[in-house]
């Protein structure tokens, strides 16, 4: 499968702001954001000016936006968005929904790491239990009652550990829940609403977009 491999910082700066693609970097004064601006990338950033957009390039930057928060290339995204679109309730929300649900996201917003690329790394290499069965397929949708666990030996990685307790102080969101117990594992206690995902998205923009 396609991967994007080049600076991850490069897409904040794309985007305009901070996409948190870096693990703890993003939250300190190193932030390349937080250092340089939201100037584009590039040889010309500094003296380039940011188009005002509307219309269609605010509709492609905001679904850009979310594919790359979320790690998702565009055939993959334009699926989910066939699938959202199929469901009962309201599009934009949905996709969000199914983007939420993916195993990989799950590991990131559980705490076992610091960013959503280092979590589909951990899934891929076979690190993570659903329910006590191993699971390496990033994109796999969690339903409620299921149970994700970081492998035993996995879990005194320091990497790992550092990325949990990191979480235990950020807080997770409410429909993901740790059971308690000594391994690193949560339980999936309900579905992701609205106020669980990033306020600053506007599903509506990639709906419209997808609309045309
Ligand atoms: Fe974006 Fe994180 Fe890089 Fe800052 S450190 S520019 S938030 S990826």
């Amino acid at each position: 499968m396609a991967r994007y491999r080049a600076a991850v910082c490069r897409l904040c700066r794309r985007e305009g702001g901070k996409l948190f693609l870096k693990g703890d970097k993003c939250f300190k004064s190193n932030c390349t954001i937080e250092k340089r601006g939201t100037q584009p990338p590039g040889m010309h950033g500094a003296t380039a000016r940011r188009k005002v957009l509307a219309g269609y390039g605010q509709q492609l930057r905001e679904k850009q936006k979310v594919k790359r928060i979320y790690f998702v290339l565009e055939k993959q995204f334009r699926n989910y968005f066939e699938k959202a679109s199929r469901q009962k309730g309201i599009t934009g929300e949905n996709l969000l929904f199914l983007l939420e649900r993916r195993l990989d996201n799950v590991v990131y917003r559980a705490g076992f790491s610091t960013s959503r690329r280092q979590a589909r790394q951990l899934v891929n290499h076979g690190h993570i239990e659903v329910n006590g069965r191993k699971v390496d397929i990033p994109s796999f949708q969690v339903k409620v009652g299921d149970a994700v666990t970081v492998k035993d030996n996995t879990a005194k990685n320091v990497h790992v550990e550092g990325a949990w307790q990191t979480a235990v102080g950020r807080g997770r969101p409410n429909w993901i829940s740790s059971t308690g117990g000594e391994a690193l594992s949560v339980s999936v206690s309900a579905l992701p609403t609205r106020q669980d995902v990033d306020a600053n998205i506007n599903e509506q923009l990639i709906v419209e977009l997808y609309s045309k």
